[in-house]
């Protein structure tokens, strides 16, 4: 079939639920991806960051096709050898204590609200029915029916209800909107060290420390969604180490599973996690043999091969090129390591058409919200790829503001 017969398969038969750009791929290696027509791209958008460690990397497909051999998955009914060693170092890499393993990005945030809630009722002994946890405006944690319904963007949450109580929503980046909207019944914070989804929005440097500071005072949980930001991609192993702080709860996706296979997981101190006993909550796919064995790969990956490092380097030369430029129809260049947004100017005309030129370039990108171009290429990209690509950016934001 040709591309365009394979979207109009598509449109026909799956579901509407994404907007994506004409270009219909078939094949990946490292930083570059192919179409169905053999043209080449650069991927700038690394899968939202569950590819981190590039396209097909060799060392999580060993892995992957070695575990293959031996057991793919099993049921929680019995034990794994991949689970049981996986746990214990996701624990000790995070420096926390307990692992539960779950498959999407949302369910490990749906199960980290679960459990915190059953640790307030049992430990904070706040009255049956009445937990409640601050979050951020304009945050994203997935798109279930207890997420959304503390979202504050229409698109995710209307229409969708009656929605989930006990949430209390606050303004990102504001601490003391955190410590006015506490009171006896708050299990805890939940929060993105970086917004990505609502544009790459970078809060003070400070927020981090104080959140933590708010929480240990006040007996609460400051519970990290690092789905995104998690896995070297913002020059850390985890975002939250540029404050030098550790959360109660951390959640993470994306990249746990070498952008090999869904797998998420709340780690957490054995205080929280205890909260949870047999038959409470669990997942039939969630913590299987085959991406227990990736996700073992990629700590080793990331403790062994430095892409925190690359992430900072990489960063510094992508925001370095866009800002030498000046572009006047660049807003701000904002982000940390390697998770950089280009925010246009109102006047540049939404970025949706910039990321559809830059497709026909070759360089794949993705726009967040109207105005934000989101630069969030593989951690194995190569300086000359990264200047290459970053070079079209630069290029194509000029040509379409004429
Ligand atoms: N939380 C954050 C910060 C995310 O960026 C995402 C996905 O983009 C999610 C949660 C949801 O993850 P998933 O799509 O794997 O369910």
């Amino acid at each position: 079939m040709t591309s365009k017969e394979l979207m109009q398969t598509m449109e026909q038969y799956g579901a509407h639920n994404y907007h994506p750009l004409d270009v219909v791929l078939t094949k990946g290696l490292g930083s570059k991806v192919w179409d169905v027509d053999g043209n080449e791209y650069l991927d700038f958008l690394s899968c939202y960051s569950a590819l981190n460690f590039g396209h097909q990397n060799p060392i999580l497909v060993k892995a992957l096709e070695s575990q293959l051999k031996r057991l793919a998955v099993c049921s929680r009914a019995f034990y794994s050898d991949e689970l049981a060693l996986f746990s214990k170092e996701l624990a000790d890499f995070c420096g926390l204590e307990s692992v539960l393993t779950m498959n999407s990005g949302t369910e490990a945030v749906e199960s980290a609200l679960k459990i915190c809630r059953k640790w307030g009722y049992e430990k904070k002994r706040i009255p049956e029915g009445k937990a409640k946890f601050i979050v951020m405006e304009n945050s994203f944690h997935g798109r279930s029916i207890a997420i959304i319904s503390f979202s504050t963007e229409p698109t995710y949450k209307n229409g969708f209800g009656p929605y989930v109580s006990g949430f209390e929503v606050v303004p990102f980046g504001d601490v003391q909107a955190v410590a006015d909207a506490i009171d006896a019944n708050t299990v805890g914070v939940l929060v993105e060290p970086i917004q990505a989804e609502a544009g790459i929005l970078v809060p003070p440097p400070d927020y981090l420390k104080k959140l933590r500071d708010l929480c240990t005072k006040n007996g609460m949980l400051l519970i990290l969604d690092e789905i995104q930001t998690g896995m070297a991609r913002t020059g850390k192993d985890f975002c939250f180490q540029h404050s030098s702080i550790v959360p109660d709860v951390l959640i993470l996706g994306k990249s746990l599973g070498g952008g090999l296979l869904p797998l998420s997981a709340m780690v957490s101190t054995r205080e929280v996690m205890d909260v949870i006993r047999p038959g409470q909550h669990g997942s039939t796919f969630g913590g299987n043999p085959l991406a227990c064995a990736i996700g073992r790969a990629a700590l080793r990956l990331l403790k062994e091969e430095g892409f925190a490092e690359k992430a900072n380097h990489l960063g510094k030369i992508t925001v370095g090129m866009l800002t030498e430029k000046r572009l006047p129809q660049v807003k701000e260049v904002r982000g940390t390591g390697f998770l950089i947004g280009i925010e246009l100017e109102p006047a540049a005309g939404g970025a949706r058409r910039y990321t559809e030129e830059l497709a026909k370039e070759g360089v794949l990108c993705k726009e967040t919200h109207d105005h934000v171009i989101r630069i969030a290429p593989p951690l194995v990209i190569s300086d000359a790829e990264l200047r290459h690509g970053v070079q079209k950016v630069v290029s194509v934001i000029q040509k379409l503001a004429h």
